[in-house]
């Protein structure tokens, strides 16, 4: 299983879900089976208990899980039926490691964050990513990883560390980070520091991104100096930046990306190549 995650910077609510949703249709076109996986770090055990209000309506799956609205996103946009084991949260975890705990697995161990915890998200997305989610019943070929939160909070911290070990656990080529970030527009101006910063503090947590999403909260896309700017400043090619401006429907997203050269930059990256042409076809 290759395994993208698509972690976020600056503030919440940029459109972390949409980029990751948009890329794992992109890659189902190509002819791979995606599969999605929701983190969100917060001690409710799922939704349920949240108020509408404030967290955004829940959304209830076929098997009863009551989750973010953002699994509502990835049925629609990668046809696939989720579980609620799809959508992992730091209640969720503990309550598995307490129980575990309880039931001596650990037996004469100090029961850790690092480890324990951390072992417990790898082994659970291992675990989820593996399991088919659409009509062909097989086992998806790319399982998209949405890190809810921002890089640098307390409550996601166990999560990017998590997810920083899970890149030697399953090597390279089957591990890429999209890094979601910021680019204020003030009176027309492209502002890149924000960005500068987040990858910064990615980077001191042993993330390196391979695509830098770039949100614009105007209908003004990236502009090529500030594309050349984050390239500079941010220690990654141009092609790793791409500019993610507001449109008018959020199913624009996916074409928006494609026009950028995501979809090939990813099959390069991860050698997509090699499931999705099998040797009779070439
Ligand atoms: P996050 O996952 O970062 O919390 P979401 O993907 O849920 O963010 O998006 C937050 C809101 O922004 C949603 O209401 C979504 O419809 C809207 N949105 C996201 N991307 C775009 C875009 N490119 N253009 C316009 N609206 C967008």
């Amino acid at each position: 299983t290759k395994y993208i995650v698509v972690s976020g910077g600056v503030v919440s609510g940029i459109g972390k879900g949409v980029i990751a949703s948009s890329t794992g249709l992109l890659l189902k076109m190509t002819g791979l089976k995606v599969t999605a996986i929701k983190i969100d770090p917060y001690m409710n055990v799922d939704a349920g208990t949240m108020r509408p209000t404030e967290h955004g309506e829940v959304y209830v799956l076929n098997d009863g899980g009551e989750v973010d609205l953002d699994l509502g996103n990835y049925e629609r946009y990668l046809n696939v039926t989720l579980s609620r084991d799809n959508n992992i949260t730091t209640g969720k975890i503990y309550q598995h490691v307490i129980e575990r705990e309880r039931r001596g697995d650990y037996l004469g161990r100090t029961v850790q964050i690092v480890p324990h915890i951390t072992t417990a998200i790898q082994d659970w997305i291992e675990r989820v990513s593996k399991i088919p989610v659409d009509e062909t019943g097989e086992e998806p070929d790319v399982c998209i990883v949405e890190l809810g939160g921002t890089v640098g909070d307390i409550e996601s911290a166990p999560f990017v560390e998590a997810m920083r070990q899970f890149q030697f656990r399953v090597g390279h080529e089957n591990f890429a980070l999209i890094h979601v970030s910021l680019v204020p527009d003030m009176h027309g101006e492209q502002k890149t520091k924000p960005t500068q910063t987040t990858v910064h503090a990615l980077r001191g947590l042993g993330l390196l991104p391979d695509l830098i999403a770039c949100r614009l909260i105007v209908p003004q896309p990236l502009e090529k100096a500030t594309k050349e700017k984050i390239s500079m400043f941010c220690h990654v090619a141009e092609e790793q930046v791409v500019g993610v401006h507001d449109v008018s429907s959020v199913y624009h997203v996916p074409l928006l990306l494609q026009s950028q050269g995501i979809v090939n930059y990813l099959h390069k990256r991860l050698n997509l190549a090699s499931i999705v042409f099998t040797p009779e076809m070439t």
